[in-house]
């Protein structure tokens, strides 16, 4: 399926790049959510957390390895960040192609624990 993201990768749609290889592209969100905010995404066109199949877990690993080297590199790997994957209609998943928000650089608002959670 085309998507924004699709589009990104193959490069008719210009980002904002932080890191790539063959398997994940890494770019700066264009409307940032918090002082540092990067989009990391595989290359394949997974839709969602809902399509990541047992021979992507390496894949995934890789994207958790990306993300620690991304936080070091950007200098929030000690003040604390939150990678977050929204999958689906209530989460707010806009667009369908499988991404992780790096997001840090400054307080972030309790979103699970703390005391603004629900029970
Ligand atoms: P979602 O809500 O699907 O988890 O997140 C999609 C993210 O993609 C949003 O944070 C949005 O700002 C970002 N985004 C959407 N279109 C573009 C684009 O063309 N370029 C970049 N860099 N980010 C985008």
């Amino acid at each position: 399926m085309e998507t924004i993201f699709s589009k990104i990768i193959e490069g008719s749609i210009p980002c904002n790049k932080v890191f790539e290889n063959e398997r994940i592209l890494a770019f700066y969100d264009i409307e940032p959510a918090a002082p540092v905010h990067v989009l990391i995404i595989p290359k394949k066109p997974i839709p969602s957390m809902n399509e990541v199949a047992p021979e992507d877990l390496p894949l995934i690993g890789e994207i958790h390895s990306v993300a620690q080297q991304i936080a070091k590199d950007l200098g929030i790997a000690e003040t604390g960040y939150r990678l977050i994957n929204n999958c689906g209609p209530d989460s707010g998943q806009a667009v369908p192609h499988l991404h992780y928000h790096l997001v840090g650089g400054a307080k972030l608002g309790a979103l699970v624990g703390g005391s603004s959670s629900h029970a």
